[in-house]
């Protein structure tokens, strides 16, 4: 089997409120893979609030696609590394790992298909569903707010819901934290996502002050560049940290686990490399008992998170149009499923790739 063609595009997919008032809407660059022998793989990559989203088009392009035409899409592990090696003055962080992510999850569905059989088949399934917790909760929404959408994934079944901390004045970050338990009541596990906004002693401030609320984990304390930093929070708090969604390759994660900077990793499919690296990332982390729990991008993490022995949680945001999809993963009872159909089985719906391709 060769490839014989690549098609890049790219969706602009508008986002609902209150999403929409940081992030008007969402980019993806989709690569179709087409082979000699009429399989076709769909890759994709999603850039939040769309920046960047040329840059990583323009790296597909120029530097990925050529590298593919004429070879088998079958071997995955050997076109990653070629993507990786191609070239030496680009280091493997940001823009060049989301248009290898996206060729990868590509290769991966037409390896599948040449099969017929799941993606999560072939990575080697231990579980059949994983459990779903609901994420939103942005800064401008009320305690009200949060507590209605929290409520909202616990009629669903989920008994896991984060949401973000940030407020300038930080007291009232505690306050709002405090308020949500006392709502929620104890029978649902609260995670708070600071999104990289403090310092290391605004952060141990806020968590020390939040330690009788006993939540799940503290996400992403400080600039994810600075993971030294991540690590002296996640050694000063009780909390569990949690980190990862801005971090690429198995070498950035290694890091991360090297400096004890995290109880549980957040890789991003589409940032980290793919499924083949995110795979490569969890076994890492199992032998150091560190628990994964992907960044967005439920409907392909999934084949992953049924797959390892480390799988906590996967993420599902509410915003997303809901004819972005064909036929996309549901929470039933709390728990999802991945698709059970060749490939890695998702699809844009027509309508969505003709009301949102540019
Ligand atoms: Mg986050």
């Amino acid at each position: 089997m060769k490839i014989t063609k690549i098609t890049a595009s790219t969706m602009n997919v508008p986002n609902g409120p209150p999403v929409s008032e940081y992030y008007v809407s969402n980019t993806y660059i989709v690569a179709r893979i087409e082979t000699d022998e009429g399989l076709e793989g769909l890759g994709y990559t999603m850039m939040v609030g769309g920046f960047g989203a040329r840059s990583v088009r323009a790296y597909l392009e120029e530097s990925l696609i050529p590298l593919m035409i004429g070879e088998d899409p079958r071997d995955v592990g050997r076109l990653w590394q070629r993507m990786y090696e191609n070239d030496r003055g680009i280091r493997k962080k940001g823009v060049p790992v989301y248009a290898i992510s996206a060729i990868d999850i590509g290769l991966w569905d037409i390896l599948a298909k040449s099969m017929d059989q799941p993606v999560w088949r072939l990575l080697g399934a231990q579980a059949d569903k994983v459990p779903v917790y609901g994420s939103g909760g942005f800064l401008p929404y009320t305690v009200d707010q949060i507590v209605t959408e929290a409520e909202g994934f616990r009629g669903l079944g989920c008994r896991h819901y984060k949401f973000k901390l940030g407020r300038e004045n930080l007291m009232e970050n505690v306050t709002r934290v405090r308020e949500v338990r006392k709502a929620l009541g104890d029978d649902m596990e609260i995670l708070v996502d600071a999104n990289q906004r403090w310092d290391v002693a605004t952060n141990i401030r806020v968590a020390n002050q939040l330690e009788d609320c006993a939540l799940y984990w503290y996400e992403e304390p400080v600039l994810a560049d600075n993971i030294a930093q991540c690590a002296e929070v996640a050694q000063a708090i009780a909390t569990p940290v949690a980190t990862g969604e801005n971090e690429y390759t198995r070498y950035g994660f290694r890091d991360l686990i090297d400096a004890k900077a995290a109880q549980f990793l957040n890789p991003d499919i589409h940032r980290c490399g793919g499924f083949s690296e995110m795979m490569k990332i969890a076994h890492l982390a199992a032998a150091y008992d560190v628990q994964i729990a992907p960044h967005l991008v439920p409907e392909l993490s999934i084949h992953v998170l049924v797959s390892i022995p480390n799988a906590a949680l996967v993420e599902f945001l509410a915003g997303s149009p809901d004819d972005l999809w064909a036929d996309p993963p549901q929470i039933i009872d709390g728990l999802m499923a991945p698709p059970d159909r060749p490939g890695h089985g998702m699809g844009f719906s027509t309508d969505a790739i003709k009301r949102y391709t540019e």
